[in-house]
């Protein structure tokens, strides 16, 4: 749905996300994140369906997991530390693939995805993560056009997508600084902006917040906040219950590998 916020946005920015390539539909059995009775659902975005990982080393990470998230949800996943929290997501971007079950992204089934469609799919998947992994001798934007430029992408089309992406996490009169010129907020800032610069519909953001005081997690909640309105569907791992609170979104729960019913703040 476009509203007046998703067009000021936009506007604001120049910054446009892309759309899910293929909609699936939701089996019964699997939990969806909430969406108000009058509203009519979404299509599913990722269908994770009786999925289990367990690690090399025995280690059960995930237990008979099911879960829907719809096009346009904005979903936290919270639970102590080693609940799998992190492994959902790595199943989700394809880093890790599950012993048993489904996991269906963009209408894909990531069990039988390999290859140049595997890395099709992953274009439309940003990830934040918890320490940024920026490129420490590039500079802001060079870490944010690595990607695009890493894909083939024309000097000119990386320089249309660069502005926007940098003006979205605020940070365009930084573009030209080092990692180590930046606090620990600003550099997750530049990871949001790298993790959209190729616009994909699906952002996960893995403890995004970890290593930052609350002010900063708060400017991180808002950024992922807004590109959740202009249509981005975000799934942010996080055990800080005090900003699931504030932020006010779905939030399902971990557990030894076990999923728990939604909570809905
Ligand atoms: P969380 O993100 O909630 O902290 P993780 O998904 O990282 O949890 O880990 C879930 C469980 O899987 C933990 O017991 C962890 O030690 C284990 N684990 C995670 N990654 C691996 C791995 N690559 N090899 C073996 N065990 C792992």
């Amino acid at each position: 749905m476009v509203t007046t916020s998703t067009l000021d946005n936009a506007r604001a920015t120049g910054y446009t996300p892309g759309n899910s390539a293929i909609p699936d539909t939701v089996p019964s059995s699997v939990t969806m994140a909430e969406t108000p009775a009058a509203v009519p659902p979404k299509p599913a975005i990722a269908i994770l369906r009786g999925v289990s990982k367990v690690y090399s080393n025995g280690t059960i990470a995930l237990a008979n997991v099911s879960l829907g998230i719809r096009q346009g949800d904005f979903l936290f996943i919270t639970g102590p530390s080693g609940s799998g929290k992190s492994t959902l997501l790595k199943l989700i971007y394809g880093a890790e693939q599950a012993n048993e079950g489904d996991v269906i992204v963009h209408g894909q089934d990531l069990t039988q995805v390999r290859g140049d469609s595997l890395s099709r799919l992953r274009r439309q998947i940003g990830v934040v993560f918890q320490d940024y992994k920026l490129i420490p001798r590039r500079t802001v934007q060079e870490n944010v056009a690595f990607v695009l430029w890493a894909q083939g992408m024309s000097r000119k089309e990386i320089h249309r997508r660069l502005l926007p992406a940098l003006k979205m996490v605020g940070l365009q009169h930084k573009a030209d600084c080092f990692p180590d010129e930046l606090s620990g907020g600003e550099q997750q800032r530049v990871s949001i902006a790298r993790a959209i610069v190729g616009t994909p519909p699906l952002l996960l953001a893995d403890e995004p917040t970890g290593n930052l005081d609350p002010d900063n997690s708060w400017q991180v909640i808002q950024i992922l906040k807004r590109l959740n309105k202009l249509g981005v569907t975000v799934i942010v791992t996080t055990h800080d219950e005090n900003l699931i609170r504030k932020a006010n979104h779905s939030v399902v729960q971990l557990n030894n590998g076990k999923l728990r019913r939604p909570l809905h703040s």
